[in-house]
């Protein structure tokens, strides 16, 4: 079997390295944006609780509030770019039960092969000390008690905290009043699992190519700095992320994706830091310690996919946020900040499945839209896109993640 997959981030690198490793003859095509890609500077959250897609009830007032606040946690950068109204108004559409319900067991399916897979890695360094999430100020204890039970509704793996356990964990401040433990989820560098699933796809003889490919309707053709080659796939995986919708649309295809940018800051010298993931309720804002340092991030704004702008204010207002509820240095010598852009779909699920498209050469399977968790997904999503191309059985609810919901 003749694959070309286009883009190289998180979920075209997971999908090389589990198609090569079944025998198929791999070329893997990226634009040479790894490097500014969101699959390696992310908080390396792999979220096995987070099955209920991002489109769900309660999120149109959620961003609605966000959207008012200078600083909230949702908001549009300076070049929002055309059409985000009509993705945010068809986004608004599908927070509802019912998407819920289409969406819930085929993410918590992928998500806990996702674990499954890492975790029989033994090359990969992951925490395994269950991801907390974080209460501060008054009335924590009943923001932790109705988020677990939230959780806990969905069978989610969810711990209490105690006072005491709470204490013990190094680098919270005193305003950090409650915690649940999401047993499950793990934490790791992203980068880490970025080159080790490239290492994997290399070692079982991908080929990695620089360059771009924007047209699908024929044997595609891989454009570089030295010129054009053509490559001959029997199928071609589209994984270029929020970049997605630009290169399906050489087959009329209408992906509803949009470019949801993030901001990340890895510090060093922090001297106690909490030793698991964390979510930072209040603050909205992601914590992972990792051997480089301890990285914060957050924001959801809605860009274009080539906005890389750094704002400033953006990075102080993270770490002051941060500094709430963990204990950081007053100055920070050495911040690595970071942008990244998500591939948000417009019902917070992905795509992933063959396109009803036909081309005369070879058939399109998308893997694109994993938003907010990708990095969490890309296992269970190459696992999934593995079996879909040697046409063995999926479950219904991985199914239900094809993008054929698009022409129903
Ligand atoms: C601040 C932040 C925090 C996050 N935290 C987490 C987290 O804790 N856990 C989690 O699971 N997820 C997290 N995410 C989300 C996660 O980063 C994304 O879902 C994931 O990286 C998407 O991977 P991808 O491979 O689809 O896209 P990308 O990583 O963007 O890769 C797409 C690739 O396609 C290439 N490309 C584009 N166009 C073309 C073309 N025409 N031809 C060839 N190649 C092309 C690009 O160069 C790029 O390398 C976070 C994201 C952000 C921004």
């Amino acid at each position: 079997m003749r694959i070309v997959v286009v883009g190289g981030g998180i979920i075209g690198a997971t999908c090389a390295a589990f198609l090569a490793e079944r025998g198929a003859d791999v070329t893997v095509v990226d634009a040479d944006k790894p490097r500014f890609g969101t699959s390696l500077g992310n908080a390396g959250h792999i979220v096995v609780s987070h099955s209920i897609p991002f489109a769900a009830p309660g999120m149109v007032k959620q961003g609605m509030r966000s959207f008012m606040k200078a600083d909230g946690a949702f908001a549009f950068s300076s070049r929002p770019g055309n059409g985000t109204l009509d993705w945010l108004i068809g986004f608004a559409r599908h927070c509802n039960a019912k998407n819920v319900s289409a969406f819930h067991s085929g993410l918590d399916q992928l998500l806990h092969r996702s674990a499954e897979l890492l975790l029989s890695d033994s090359t990969l360094e992951i925490n395994t000390r269950g991801l907390w999430q974080v209460f501060t100020g008054s009335g924590a204890e009943d923001r932790a008690a109705h988020e677990a039970a939230h959780m806990r509704e969905y069978d989610v793996a969810v711990r209490d905290i105690d006072r005491d356990e709470l204490r013990a964990e190094p680098g919270l401040t005193s305003n950090v009043n409650a915690a649940i433990e999401l047993s499950e989820d793990l934490g790791l560098d992203p980068s880490q699992l970025w080159l080790r699933m490239r290492q994997r796809s290399e070692t079982a003889g991908a080929r990695w190519i620089g360059g771009a490919v924007t047209d699908l309707s024929s044997a595609p053709v891989v454009r570089t700095s030295s010129g054009e080659e053509q490559l001959e796939a029997d199928v071609v995986v589209l994984a270029a992320g929020a970049w997605s919708p630009a290169v399906a649309r050489s087959l009329n295809v209408d992906l509803p994706i949009r470019a949801a940018k993030g901001y990340s800051v890895t510090l060093q010298g922090v001297e106690s830091p909490p030793t698991r993931p964390m979510l930072l309720m209040d603050q909205r804002t992601a914590l992972n310690p990792l051997a480089s340092g301890l990285r914060l991030s957050a924001r959801y704004e809605m860009t274009t996919p080539d906005d890389r702008e750094i704002v400033g204010h953006r990075i102080q207002g993270l770490i002051s946020r941060a500094r709430q509820a963990v204990e950081l240095p007053e100055v920070n010598t050495s911040v690595e900040p970071w942008t990244g852009v998500r591939p948000a779909s417009i019902d917070g699920a992905p795509y992933i499945g063959f396109l009803p498209q036909r081309t005369t050469s070879h058939r399109v399977l998308v893997a694109s839209g994993h938003g907010m968790i990708g990095t969490a997904l890309a296992a269970g999503t190459a696992d999934l896109v593995t079996r879909l191309t040697y046409d063995e059985p999926v479950s219904d609810a991985e199914a239900r993640l094809s993008p054929s919901r698009l022409f129903a």
